[in-house]
């Protein structure tokens, strides 16, 4: 594209916006393509994209992350720049992107998009689909065939957000990997969402004789001096998990009879008293304490916390399970189904289970990656991984 503003170009509704033009840059076609949100005063100065502090931040991001010039295209939604570089209009963006990035995208046919920022997150992925803190670095399907693979905006990082820089890097790389078709497929889930007592039974008997470590998560409704139990996943691979539900929507009972809750209580409490590793997110301070208010008894030292690992690997990095999830493994971002069903309290059964599940395998794949990191560090021994 050229980087003379075209006479043709209507200004989108507003002439203070008409500062600058610069068109975006790279390679056609390329399979990955940098689109940020718009102009700021040296890119509008230059007439180039992404050339100001940020901008080389973002460059040696990209730099650090293995990515050469001549493999990236890199863009903005918006080609000029907003007066005090305020947030581009939706009318500004819809006129520019029908006008300009469309274009771009048809020439340069991206196989990733790389939303920098917030904004141009929300044009690729839609208005609701969360904050680019919460979304950043998972992988999401595009209309266009392509995927994309959102990263905060460089001006995040520079604002004392200093351990985003290593994210980022992170993201990039993911991104680069997928350029190139070598990001490895997310395992297919196994999912029982709705069993019988036999098959809570035969699961639970056979982690019990093969001593296999699990993860496990408890979904709860009501306070905090009173939690109610919905139900509880576990996971016994990096794809198999089973959720064993207590109550349905609506604090229905899920159990016809009495004697199918006491026996599929009778099988969790097996695994609670087992040698069997247990496995979970934030476990000391919520889900052991809740289960022990239920009257549950655990094995002492057989449990583990992935929260409390990632703190013995990036004290200063964020420790959600959904952050876990987006650097340790390939799963997409499950928690937006919730959301989209109006979150916790609303979601179908069906959903808030498959959540349940969703979690018990994130936390059994981030231990495994999170085991192999503190062998490396020489934070943990043989020993202590058995
Ligand atoms: S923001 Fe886009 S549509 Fe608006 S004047 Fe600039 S180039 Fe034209």
């Amino acid at each position: 594209m050229s980087n003379t503003k075209p006479n043709t170009c209507d200004p989108c509704g507003s002439s203070s916006i008409n500062a600058g033009f610069a068109a975006g840059e790279g390679p056609t076609p390329a399979d990955i393509m940098f689109v940020g949100e718009a102009l700021g005063e040296t890119e509008a100065n230059e007439g180039r994209p992404f050339r100001g502090g940020t901008g080389k931040m973002l460059r040696m991001m990209m730099h650090q992350a293995g990515l050469k010039p001549h493999e990236y295209y890199i863009t903005n939604i918006v080609k000029c720049r907003p007066p005090k570089n305020r947030t581009p209009t939706n009318d500004e963006i819809a006129t520019c992107t029908r006008t300009y990035l469309q274009a771009e995208l048809n020439v340069v046919r991206p196989k990733v998009i790389v939303p920098v920022g917030d904004v141009a997150a929300k044009f690729f992925l839609g208005p609701s689909v969360g904050g680019i803190q919460t979304i950043r670095g998972y992988v999401f399907d595009h209309s266009s065939g392509a995927i994309v693979i959102p990263v905060v905006h460089p001006s995040f990082v520079a604002r004392g957000n200093r351990e985003f820089w290593a994210i980022t890097v992170n993201d990039i790389r993911k991104a680069r990997l997928a350029s190139k078709g070598l990001l490895p497929k997310p395992p297919v889930p196994k999912f029982n969402l709705f069993p019988t007592v036999s098959d809570v039974r035969e699961v639970c008997q056979m982690i019990l004789s093969r001593n296999l470590k699990f993860a496990f998560d408890l979904e709860t409704v009501g306070y905090r001096e009173k939690l109610n139990i919905m139900c509880c996943g576990i996971a016994w691979s990096a794809n198999d998990a089973l959720c064993v539900p207590f109550l349905k929507r609506g604090g229905v009972e899920y159990w016809c009879h009495p004697d199918d809750e006491a026996e599929a209580w009778y099988w969790l409490n097996q695994l609670w008293l087992s040698d069997c590793i247990k496995i979970g997110q934030n476990i000391f301070t919520f889900d052991i304490p809740v289960l022990m208010q239920h009257g549950v008894v655990f094995k002492p030292f057989t449990a583990r916390d992935t929260l409390i690992r990632h703190h013995c690997i990036g004290l200063e990095l964020p420790h959600s399970l959904a952050f876990l999830t987006s650097v340790y493994t390939r799963l997409p971002h499950y928690k937006l189904d919730v959301k989209k069903a109006g979150g916790m309290l609303w979601a179908p059964d069906e959903i808030m289970r498959r959540y349940n599940c969703y979690d018990c395998i994130a936390t059994y794949q981030v231990d495994k990656l999170l085991t192999q990191e503190m062998l490396e560090f020489g934070i943990l021994d043989d020993k202590e991984i058995a």
